[in-house]
Protein backbone atom coordinates (compact mmCIF):
# COMPACT_ATOMS: atom_id res chain seq x y z
CA UNK A 1 0.00 0.00 0.00
CA UNK A 2 1.54 3.32 -1.00
CA UNK A 3 1.45 6.51 1.02
CA UNK A 4 -1.62 7.67 -1.13
CA UNK A 5 -3.51 4.95 -0.16
CA UNK A 6 -2.14 5.56 3.74
CA UNK A 7 -3.01 8.83 3.74
CA UNK A 8 -6.36 8.40 2.01
CA UNK A 9 -7.64 5.11 5.16
CA UNK A 10 -6.06 7.97 7.61
CA UNK A 11 -8.73 10.23 6.69
CA UNK A 12 -11.55 7.79 6.34
CA UNK A 13 -10.64 6.76 9.62
CA UNK A 14 -10.30 10.75 10.98
CA UNK A 15 -14.06 11.35 9.60
CA UNK A 16 -15.71 8.29 10.98
CA UNK A 17 -14.24 8.97 14.45
CA UNK A 18 -15.24 12.71 14.03
CA UNK A 19 -18.79 11.82 12.91
CA UNK A 20 -19.18 9.12 15.54
CA UNK A 21 -18.13 11.35 18.46
CA UNK A 22 -20.18 14.14 16.89
CA UNK A 23 -23.68 11.90 16.37
CA UNK A 24 -23.54 9.30 19.41
CA UNK A 25 -21.35 11.38 22.07
CA UNK A 26 -24.30 10.78 24.28
CA UNK A 27 -24.94 7.66 24.06
CA UNK A 28 -23.34 4.35 26.31
CA UNK A 29 -22.23 2.86 23.43
CA UNK A 30 -20.13 5.85 22.43
CA UNK A 31 -19.31 6.67 25.49
CA UNK A 32 -17.78 2.64 26.33
CA UNK A 33 -15.82 3.02 23.63
CA UNK A 34 -14.30 6.41 23.58
CA UNK A 35 -12.84 4.92 27.49
CA UNK A 36 -12.05 2.00 26.30
CA UNK A 37 -9.65 3.52 23.22
CA UNK A 38 -8.50 5.97 25.39
CA UNK A 39 -7.40 3.70 27.65
CA UNK A 40 -9.10 3.60 31.06
CA UNK A 41 -8.42 1.12 33.72
CA UNK A 42 -10.63 -1.66 32.86
CA UNK A 43 -13.33 -2.65 35.36
CA UNK A 44 -14.63 -6.20 36.40
CA UNK A 45 -18.25 -5.12 36.15
CA UNK A 46 -20.84 -8.59 36.82
CA UNK A 47 -23.78 -8.73 34.72
CA UNK A 48 -25.91 -12.55 34.83
CA UNK A 49 -28.55 -13.41 32.07
CA UNK A 50 -32.10 -13.54 33.58
CA UNK A 51 -33.12 -16.85 35.33
CA UNK A 52 -29.03 -17.76 35.57
CA UNK A 53 -29.11 -16.82 39.43
CA UNK A 54 -31.35 -17.83 42.53
CA UNK A 55 -35.21 -16.41 42.48
CA UNK A 56 -38.47 -17.17 41.47
CA UNK A 57 -38.83 -14.04 39.62
CA UNK A 58 -36.91 -10.92 38.31
CA UNK A 59 -37.30 -8.89 41.89
CA UNK A 60 -36.07 -11.79 43.95
CA UNK A 61 -33.37 -12.50 41.26
CA UNK A 62 -32.41 -8.68 41.11
CA UNK A 63 -32.51 -8.71 45.14
CA UNK A 64 -30.00 -11.34 44.37
CA UNK A 65 -27.75 -9.75 42.44
CA UNK A 66 -27.66 -6.69 44.34
CA UNK A 67 -26.57 -8.16 47.29
CA UNK A 68 -23.78 -9.90 45.23
CA UNK A 69 -22.10 -6.90 43.68
CA UNK A 70 -23.61 -7.56 40.04
CA UNK A 71 -24.28 -4.61 37.72
CA UNK A 72 -26.06 -5.79 34.74
CA UNK A 73 -29.00 -7.81 33.74
CA UNK A 74 -28.52 -9.50 30.32
CA UNK A 75 -32.33 -10.15 28.95
CA UNK A 76 -33.63 -12.00 25.69
CA UNK A 77 -34.89 -10.14 22.74
CA UNK A 78 -37.97 -12.10 22.30
CA UNK A 79 -41.13 -9.81 22.88
CA UNK A 80 -38.84 -7.20 24.32
CA UNK A 81 -40.80 -4.03 23.31
CA UNK A 82 -43.41 -5.11 25.54
CA UNK A 83 -41.28 -5.77 28.22
CA UNK A 84 -39.42 -2.18 28.36
CA UNK A 85 -41.71 -0.59 31.34
CA UNK A 86 -41.81 -3.85 33.64
CA UNK A 87 -37.84 -3.81 32.89
CA UNK A 88 -37.51 -0.29 34.09
CA UNK A 89 -39.51 -0.26 37.00
CA UNK A 90 -37.77 -3.32 38.40
CA UNK A 91 -34.58 -1.53 38.16
CA UNK A 92 -35.72 1.66 39.32
CA UNK A 93 -33.17 3.02 42.33
CA UNK A 94 -30.99 -0.37 41.90
CA UNK A 95 -27.83 -0.24 41.15
CA UNK A 96 -27.82 -2.88 37.82
CA UNK A 97 -28.88 -1.88 34.41
CA UNK A 98 -29.68 -3.40 31.13
CA UNK A 99 -26.31 -5.01 30.13
CA UNK A 100 -27.26 -6.61 26.94
CA UNK A 101 -30.11 -8.13 25.02
CA UNK A 102 -29.74 -11.84 23.81
CA UNK A 103 -31.18 -11.93 20.22
CA UNK A 104 -34.79 -13.09 20.29
CA UNK A 105 -35.43 -12.13 16.23
CA UNK A 106 -36.84 -14.15 13.79
CA UNK A 107 -35.11 -15.64 10.13
CA UNK A 108 -31.26 -14.74 10.04
CA UNK A 109 -28.72 -12.33 7.84
CA UNK A 110 -26.50 -14.85 5.99
CA UNK A 111 -29.73 -16.15 3.90
CA UNK A 112 -30.00 -16.82 0.26
CA UNK A 113 -34.04 -15.72 0.61
CA UNK A 114 -34.61 -12.91 0.73
CA UNK A 115 -37.57 -12.09 2.91
CA UNK A 116 -35.62 -14.36 5.54
CA UNK A 117 -33.40 -11.53 5.61
CA UNK A 118 -36.26 -8.62 5.53
CA UNK A 119 -37.40 -10.80 8.23
CA UNK A 120 -33.99 -10.56 10.48
CA UNK A 121 -33.96 -7.07 9.49
CA UNK A 122 -37.87 -6.00 10.97
CA UNK A 123 -37.29 -7.96 13.75
CA UNK A 124 -33.86 -6.99 14.76
CA UNK A 125 -34.41 -3.77 14.31
CA UNK A 126 -37.66 -4.05 16.44
CA UNK A 127 -35.51 -5.20 19.66
CA UNK A 128 -32.64 -2.49 18.80
CA UNK A 129 -35.40 0.00 19.20
CA UNK A 130 -36.74 -1.40 22.39
CA UNK A 131 -32.20 -2.04 23.55
CA UNK A 132 -32.04 1.53 23.27
CA UNK A 133 -34.79 2.61 25.00
CA UNK A 134 -33.39 0.24 27.77
CA UNK A 135 -30.09 1.83 27.71
CA UNK A 136 -28.44 -1.87 26.73
CA UNK A 137 -24.73 -1.88 25.06
CA UNK A 138 -26.42 -4.01 22.81
CA UNK A 139 -28.58 -6.72 20.64
CA UNK A 140 -26.53 -9.81 20.40
CA UNK A 141 -26.74 -11.55 16.77
CA UNK A 142 -25.45 -14.48 15.34
CA UNK A 143 -25.26 -13.98 11.57
CA UNK A 144 -25.91 -17.62 10.16
CA UNK A 145 -25.98 -20.85 12.64
CA UNK A 146 -24.89 -24.26 11.12
CA UNK A 147 -28.59 -25.36 11.12
CA UNK A 148 -29.99 -22.90 8.20
CA UNK A 149 -28.87 -23.28 4.72
CA UNK A 150 -25.64 -22.30 3.98
CA UNK A 151 -24.37 -19.44 1.72
CA UNK A 152 -20.25 -19.60 0.76
CA UNK A 153 -17.95 -17.46 2.84
CA UNK A 154 -17.07 -14.87 0.65
CA UNK A 155 -20.63 -14.20 -0.67
CA UNK A 156 -21.89 -14.26 3.14
CA UNK A 157 -19.01 -11.47 3.64
CA UNK A 158 -20.51 -9.47 0.92
CA UNK A 159 -24.05 -10.16 1.72
CA UNK A 160 -23.01 -8.29 5.55
CA UNK A 161 -20.66 -5.63 4.38
CA UNK A 162 -21.33 -4.92 0.78
CA UNK A 163 -17.18 -5.13 0.33
CA UNK A 164 -14.49 -7.48 0.47
CA UNK A 165 -11.43 -5.14 -0.13
CA UNK A 166 -10.28 -1.87 1.97
CA UNK A 167 -9.16 -0.63 -0.52
CA UNK A 168 -12.34 -0.15 -2.65
CA UNK A 169 -14.10 1.52 0.34
CA UNK A 170 -12.42 5.08 -1.42
CA UNK A 171 -14.57 4.63 -4.47
CA UNK A 172 -17.04 3.05 -2.78
CA UNK A 173 -18.98 2.99 0.86
CA UNK A 174 -20.18 -0.31 2.27
CA UNK A 175 -23.80 -1.12 1.59
CA UNK A 176 -24.76 -4.81 3.49
CA UNK A 177 -27.59 -5.90 5.61
CA UNK A 178 -25.15 -4.97 8.87
CA UNK A 179 -24.16 -1.49 7.75
CA UNK A 180 -27.90 -0.73 7.13
CA UNK A 181 -28.14 -2.18 10.75
CA UNK A 182 -25.54 -0.79 12.60
CA UNK A 183 -26.38 2.56 11.78
CA UNK A 184 -30.26 2.00 13.24
CA UNK A 185 -28.77 0.46 15.84
CA UNK A 186 -26.67 4.00 16.58
CA UNK A 187 -29.77 6.13 15.94
CA UNK A 188 -31.46 4.48 18.54
CA UNK A 189 -28.22 4.46 20.98
CA UNK A 190 -27.13 1.02 21.10
CA UNK A 191 -25.56 -1.78 18.69
CA UNK A 192 -25.48 -4.55 17.30
CA UNK A 193 -23.09 -7.43 18.82
CA UNK A 194 -21.89 -9.95 16.81
CA UNK A 195 -21.18 -13.07 18.54
CA UNK A 196 -18.60 -15.57 17.31
CA UNK A 197 -19.78 -19.35 18.07
CA UNK A 198 -17.66 -22.53 17.76
CA UNK A 199 -18.08 -24.91 15.17
CA UNK A 200 -20.46 -27.08 16.21
CA UNK A 201 -22.97 -24.14 16.25
CA UNK A 202 -21.80 -22.06 13.32
CA UNK A 203 -19.65 -22.22 10.11
CA UNK A 204 -19.15 -18.15 10.09
CA UNK A 205 -17.58 -16.45 12.19
CA UNK A 206 -15.72 -18.34 14.42
CA UNK A 207 -13.00 -16.11 16.36
CA UNK A 208 -13.49 -12.82 17.97
CA UNK A 209 -10.95 -11.75 15.15
CA UNK A 210 -13.37 -12.56 12.83
CA UNK A 211 -16.00 -10.50 14.53
CA UNK A 212 -13.79 -7.51 14.62
CA UNK A 213 -12.55 -7.78 11.37
CA UNK A 214 -16.35 -7.40 9.94
CA UNK A 215 -16.88 -4.14 12.91
CA UNK A 216 -13.44 -2.67 11.18
CA UNK A 217 -15.09 -2.96 7.45
CA UNK A 218 -18.30 -0.89 8.37
CA UNK A 219 -16.48 1.13 11.16
CA UNK A 220 -20.00 2.16 13.14
CA UNK A 221 -20.47 3.12 16.49
CA UNK A 222 -23.62 1.48 16.29
CA UNK A 223 -21.69 -2.57 15.24
CA UNK A 224 -19.36 -4.42 18.05
CA UNK A 225 -18.17 -7.51 18.80
CA UNK A 226 -18.14 -9.57 21.80
CA UNK A 227 -16.30 -12.63 23.48
CA UNK A 228 -17.83 -15.90 25.33
CA UNK A 229 -15.17 -17.68 27.04
CA UNK A 230 -17.54 -21.07 26.10
CA UNK A 231 -17.14 -20.69 22.74
CA UNK A 232 -13.60 -19.03 22.84
CA UNK A 233 -12.20 -22.39 24.72
CA UNK A 234 -12.76 -24.55 21.71
CA UNK A 235 -11.93 -21.97 18.52
CA UNK A 236 -8.72 -19.37 20.36
CA UNK A 237 -5.03 -20.38 20.59
CA UNK A 238 -5.43 -17.29 23.12
CA UNK A 239 -7.75 -15.87 25.42
CA UNK A 240 -5.85 -12.98 26.01
CA UNK A 241 -5.35 -12.86 22.43
CA UNK A 242 -8.68 -12.90 21.56
CA UNK A 243 -9.26 -9.88 23.04
CA UNK A 244 -6.93 -8.27 21.79
CA UNK A 245 -7.90 -8.70 18.68
CA UNK A 246 -11.47 -7.20 19.75
CA UNK A 247 -10.23 -3.90 21.05
CA UNK A 248 -12.23 -0.80 20.98
CA UNK A 249 -14.41 -2.93 19.23
CA UNK A 250 -15.30 -5.78 22.15
CA UNK A 251 -18.81 -3.93 23.52
CA UNK A 252 -19.48 -7.42 25.85
CA UNK A 253 -18.41 -11.23 27.27
CA UNK A 254 -20.52 -14.02 28.18
CA UNK A 255 -19.11 -16.04 30.98
CA UNK A 256 -19.53 -20.17 31.53
CA UNK A 257 -17.32 -23.07 33.00
CA UNK A 258 -15.15 -24.09 30.13
CA UNK A 259 -15.97 -28.22 30.44
CA UNK A 260 -19.37 -28.45 30.52
CA UNK A 261 -20.66 -24.66 30.26
CA UNK A 262 -22.08 -24.59 33.34
CA UNK A 263 -21.67 -21.81 36.47
CA UNK A 264 -17.80 -20.67 36.41
CA UNK A 265 -16.11 -22.62 39.03
CA UNK A 266 -18.09 -26.19 38.56
CA UNK A 267 -15.45 -27.59 36.32
CA UNK A 268 -13.00 -27.24 38.75
CA UNK A 269 -9.38 -26.41 37.48
CA UNK A 270 -10.24 -26.11 33.53
CA UNK A 271 -12.22 -22.32 35.23
CA UNK A 272 -9.31 -20.28 34.74
CA UNK A 273 -9.94 -17.07 32.88
CA UNK A 274 -6.73 -15.23 34.46
CA UNK A 275 -5.34 -14.82 30.50
CA UNK A 276 -8.03 -13.76 29.49
CA UNK A 277 -9.14 -11.30 32.14
CA UNK A 278 -5.18 -10.25 31.25
CA UNK A 279 -6.29 -9.25 27.46
CA UNK A 280 -9.36 -7.35 29.08
CA UNK A 281 -7.15 -5.17 31.17
CA UNK A 282 -4.65 -4.52 28.56
CA UNK A 283 -7.81 -2.86 26.36
CA UNK A 284 -9.51 -0.89 29.19
CA UNK A 285 -12.52 -3.11 29.32
CA UNK A 286 -15.59 -1.09 30.21
CA UNK A 287 -18.12 -3.37 28.82
CA UNK A 288 -20.20 -6.51 30.97
CA UNK A 289 -18.97 -10.07 31.70
CA UNK A 290 -22.18 -11.75 31.90
CA UNK A 291 -22.98 -15.20 33.22
CA UNK A 292 -24.42 -17.32 30.24
CA UNK A 293 -24.42 -21.05 31.53
CA UNK A 294 -26.02 -23.98 32.97
CA UNK A 295 -26.18 -25.27 36.94
CA UNK A 296 -24.96 -28.60 38.02
CA UNK A 297 -25.44 -27.63 41.85
CA UNK A 298 -27.45 -25.53 44.24
CA UNK A 299 -27.39 -21.69 42.35
CA UNK A 300 -27.66 -20.04 45.64
CA UNK A 301 -24.53 -21.99 46.82
CA UNK A 302 -22.73 -21.60 42.93
CA UNK A 303 -23.26 -18.30 41.93
CA UNK A 304 -21.51 -16.83 45.10
CA UNK A 305 -18.58 -19.12 45.04
CA UNK A 306 -18.55 -17.68 40.26
CA UNK A 307 -18.66 -13.81 42.40
CA UNK A 308 -15.95 -14.79 44.58
CA UNK A 309 -13.83 -17.13 41.70
CA UNK A 310 -13.78 -14.07 38.92
CA UNK A 311 -13.42 -11.34 41.24
CA UNK A 312 -10.19 -13.60 42.14
CA UNK A 313 -9.10 -14.21 39.21
CA UNK A 314 -9.71 -10.61 38.01
CA UNK A 315 -7.13 -9.86 40.87
CA UNK A 316 -4.57 -12.35 39.75
CA UNK A 317 -4.48 -10.81 36.16
CA UNK A 318 -1.62 -8.52 36.11
CA UNK A 319 -0.77 -7.08 33.33
MG1 LIG B 1 -22.83 -16.62 24.29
Amino acid sequence: MGMNSNRREFLQHSAVAAAAAVGLGGTSVARARADQGAAKKAVLRLSSQEGRVPGANLKEQLDFMEKHGFEGLEVGGRGLKNRVKELKDALKGRPIKISAICAGFEGWLIADKKEVRDQAMATMKEILTAAGELGSVGMIIVPAFNHQAAVPHKEAREMLTGFVRWDRRAEKPPTGVLVELADFAAKAGTSVILEPLNRDECYFMRTVADGASICKDIESPGLTVMGDFWHMTWEETSDMGAFLTGGRYLSHVHMASRGTRNTPGEDGEADNYVDGFKGLKMIGYQGYVSLECGCKGDKSVVVPAAVKLLREQWGQAKV
